[in-house]
This record gives C-alpha cells, structure tokens and sequence, in this order.
C-alpha cells in the first residue's frame, strides 16, 4: 500500500521536528515525519555518552517559537535536550505525525511527486520532500588495521553502550576532540587507567558552565520575555565573534591568547603543554570549550598518548614506536561521516539523476537548501549550513520558514519548483569566494572540508546574513516544471 502526503520528512531530530512545528504554524497539515529510530531526539537520542552536553549556550540553543526557559543550566546536558526534543513533539502535536521505524532508504522523482521507498518496503509519496537526515550522525572509525581483533570491547563515542561499567579497566580514547573532551573527564573518573590518542591538538577555551539561580529560573518561567532577551543578546554577542573565524585576524589572535592562558593555568607541566598546543590557525577546527579536560589529563590515572598508531592487536593499540598499550576498552571518539550529507539514502531527482552523482565535486545547494534537478526537495542543515560562531537552531528556523513558504507555494499551485542551475552555481561560487580567507578554509584537516579542500559544511558569513536572505522564498529562483 502506498501511502500519499503533501510533505514527506526525513528525520525526527531537531531539524525534522521542528520543521513540523513550522508546518502546523502554517497549518501545512498533511505531512509526515518518518524516523529510523524508535523515537525522537537525533543527535541528543544517539549521543548518551558520560558528559554528554552542547556547548552551545543552552538560551541559544532552542527554537524563538518554543523557549526552553526550563533548562537547568548554562549548557544543557543530553537528558534535558532529549526531553527539550521530546517537549517539541508534543507541544508541537506531532505525534500523530511521526512514524517511527521508518527508515527511508531512497527517493525518487516520478514526474510530479516523490515517491519514497522504506527499508521494510513500504512506499510513500509526496508533493515536497524534506530531508532533515542531520550532518553529525554516521559514525565514523577509521580502517586501523587489525581493528576486528581487538579482543577487549569497542565502541564508538555515539554509539556509548547502556550497560558498560568501566571502573577498574584499562582504556583507551582515540580521538581528543568535541566529544572526547566531553566524555575523557567522567571515563577518567572510573577507569583504572586511562590513554589518550591524541592525533593532533585542539585550541580549549573555558566553557564556564553553571546552574541557573531559583531566581533566575523564576524569572524565566514568570515572564519568557526576559528569556527572549537573554537569546538575542547571545545571538548579537556570537555574531561580533565571527571575525574570530577570519585566520590571522585580531579577534582570532584574542582567543588564540585566551585559549594559551587557558592551557598554561590548567597544565602547569611545560612538556605536556607543549604537546597540547596546536599548530593550526584557530577555528580551523571547531573550537573546543572545557575546564574539565586539562585537569582530566593530569590525573595520575590519565596519559596523553601522541605517536602515531600502527594497528590494534588483541590486547590493545601498537603505536609507530612498537610499543603496546593493553587495555581493555577502546572508545572510538572518531566523530563522523559528514561529507556525502545524505548517507546510505538514494535521491534520484529528474531524468533519474542521481543527488550522489550531481554531489560528486562535493554537495553543495542553494541558500543550503535545494540542488537543480531535484524539484520539491529541500534540505534542513544542508551543505554549507554549520556554524563555527553562533547558534545552528538559528540557522535551522530561517529554513523552517523558506522551506514552509515553498511548500505553500507548491501546494497553492500545484506546482513543482526546480532551482535554476545558473542561480545555484551563481550562489555557490559567492559563498566559495567568501571562504577564503576564512580559518575553516585553513591548514588543517576538519570534517568541514573534503579531500580537495573544499569547505562543504559551514556558512560563510554573519547568521543575520543567512537569515535576511531566507525570510521570504524567492519564486523568481526557481523554475516551474511540468
Ligand atoms: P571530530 O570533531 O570529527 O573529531 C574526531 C577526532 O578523532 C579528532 O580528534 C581526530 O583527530 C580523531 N581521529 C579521527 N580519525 C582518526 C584516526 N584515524 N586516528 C587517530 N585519530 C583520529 O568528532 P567529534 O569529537 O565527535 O565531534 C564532531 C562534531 O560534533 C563537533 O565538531 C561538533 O560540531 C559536534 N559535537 C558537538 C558537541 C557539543 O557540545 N555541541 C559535542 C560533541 C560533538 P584529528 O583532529 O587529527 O583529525
């Protein structure tokens, strides 16, 4: 049986969830949210490892049409962002929305609607599809050779099992960045011993995390608007940190000091700070924030392990200098596979055109949102949509209302809107220009950029520029098809 819906969403992460709150505000009625997982959440469901939190400030990190003036502190942990995420689905009555075990695994256009293949078999069609599929959730660990016969257990950072007591084991973390800085302080805590492979450094900067007062809590809860205001005086205080994001510039050599400071009075022994000390201009990868992973790599239980690794025997890691590192655990802190965007899905737009084949140079879209040949699709946190200064639900909710007005547009007139390639590639060459010069664009290797250096995931300017160019769809963009 094949089931027929204006809209079709891919993903019930923070994406697909709240482009479904946006649908409904626009009383977009008929769509569906299909999820692979047996709930919601995304990123905040997958990620449960010890210490698991954003380092977004959490006032920023919530949509303006839902404020989460409940959030306990300064950067929420996983449980309340999962139940933020849980809060959206039901303040946003999508339930009846949402079918959950339901992995789409292509798309393909078939004149005048997608239609939408799961893995169970089951079809669905739609006018508009949206894909919310999220850039941070493939897990990725690299091929070290001899992998498979470690005999200890392994797993990756996202994939944390529910049941593991790690005290009294060895382990080791491979892997030191977002993450890693996150889960090395609590695994520190329990472990026997603990080795940190450290491929190369990364710039710290204090994160200075608190509760919020009962006062200020009450504030909040009494009048949201004192909640709004605390929102947008961190979006406009982010937006002056983007020139941090130009390499060489003042403000980026300002935290670059900061982040030395930070280092110098957390670790006191020269030589370890040395090895700490990235050589790569900052920015060039996200920039880590945390007062626990200095400590943490002082601790007696706690080595940094910098020679390169060889392979993994059964008893643990080889190291470039012959040594053996036994331990019993490996946790793969390898972040993800963030370059294809649409992972094992199959998006077949017009002519049978394949989105892999059309992203072969890299994926890229207009404003990050639609790719020429493929009508009536959209992307939520598309190619060249990440941040590296401010807020990414921003970001999303300027998408949430271009793509509802799209789809507005396509339903009220029954039409299919393809982008025109010369708009498209007019955009993408603007955007690529505007990337020199930037510090993601820098010597460095970072999931922001692919083998040929190009920059394929952030935005290349101010959050309010990305949100003036999306407040109203611009038809004249696109091309009607039949
Ligand atoms: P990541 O930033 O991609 O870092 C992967 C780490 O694994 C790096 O230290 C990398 O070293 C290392 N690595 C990769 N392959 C390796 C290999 N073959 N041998 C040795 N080391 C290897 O991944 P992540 O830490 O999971 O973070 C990914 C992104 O998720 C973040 O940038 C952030 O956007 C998001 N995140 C956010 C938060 C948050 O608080 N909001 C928390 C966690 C994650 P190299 O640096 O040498 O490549």
């Amino acid at each position: 049986m094949t089931a027929e819906y204006d809209i079709v969403i891919l993903g019930a992460g923070l994406g697909g969830i709240g482009m479904g709150c946006v649908l409904q505000q626009h009383k977009l009625t008929d769509f569906r949210i299909l999820e692979k997982a047996d709930a919601p959440g995304g990123t905040w469901r997958e990620n449960r490892y010890p210490g698991a939190a954003c380092d977004t400030e959490s006032h920023l990190y919530c949509y303006s049409f839902n404020l989460h003036t409940s959030v306990s502190r300064t950067y929420a942990q996983q449980p309340e962002l999962l139940a933020y995420a849980e809060r959206l689905v039901r303040d946003g009555e999508l339930t009846p929305h949402i079918d959950y075990n339901a992995e789409i695994v292509a798309a393909d256009w078939t004149g005048d609607r997608w239609t939408i293949r799961l893995r169970n078999g089951d079809l669905a069609t739609a006018k508009v599809f949206v894909a919310a599929w999220g850039q941070l959730n493939r897990p990725q660990t690299p091929d070290v050779p001899g992998r498979e016969s470690f005999a200890g257990q392994q797993f990756h950072s996202a994939e944390w099992p529910a049941q593991i007591d790690l005290a009294g084991k060895r382990v080791a973390s491979i892997g030191n960045a977002a993450s890693a800085v996150q889960y090395v302080p609590e695994v520190a805590k329990q472990a026997a011993h603990l080795e940190v492979f450290q491929r190369s450094p990364n710039w710290i900067v204090p994160r200075g995390d608190r509760l919020y007062t009962g006062d200020e809590l009450d504030s909040y809860a009494r009048d949201p608007e004192i909640f709004r205001e605390s929102k947008n005086a961190l979006f406009a205080w982010r937006e002056t940190t983007f020139q941090r994001m130009r390499e060489g510039s003042e403000d980026a050599r300002e935290i670059e000091q900061q982040a030395r400071a930070h280092l110098a009075a957390q670790v006191p022994d020269a030589a370890l700070a040395a090895r700490l000390l990235p050589d790569f201009p900052l920015g060039c990868k996200r920039v880590l924030r945390s007062d626990d992973y200095y400590p943490a790599l002082m601790r007696d239980n706690v080595s940094l392990v910098t020679d390169g690794i060889e392979r993994i025997v059964p008893e643990g890691i080889v190291t470039r200098d012959g040594t053996l590192h036994a331990v019993d655990v490996i946790v793969w802190g390898t972040g993800f596979e963030t370059q294809s965007f649409q992972g094992p899905v199959e998006v077949h737009g017009v002519d049978g055109v394949s989105l892999r084949d059309a992203w072969a140079d890299g994926a890229r879209a207009y404003k990050g949102m639609t790719v020429p040949g493929f009508p009536n699709f959209f992307l939520v946190y598309g190619p060249n949509t990440n941040l590296g200064h401010n807020g990414v639900l921003t970001m999303f909710e300027a998408q949430f209302g271009y793509i509802a007005q799209a789809a507005q547009t396509v339903l009220d007139e029954q039409v299919s809107l393809d982008v025109l390639g010369d708009v498209a590639q007019t955009y993408d060459d603007a955007l690529q220009s505007e990337m020199d010069g930037s510090a993601w664009a820098g010597d460095c290797t970072s999931w922001y950029k692919n083998a040929d250096g190009r920059v394929v995931n952030n935005w290349s300017g101010l959050v309010q520029s990305y949100v003036d160019q999306t407040r109203d769809f611009d038809r004249v963009a696109y091309r009607t098809v039949a």
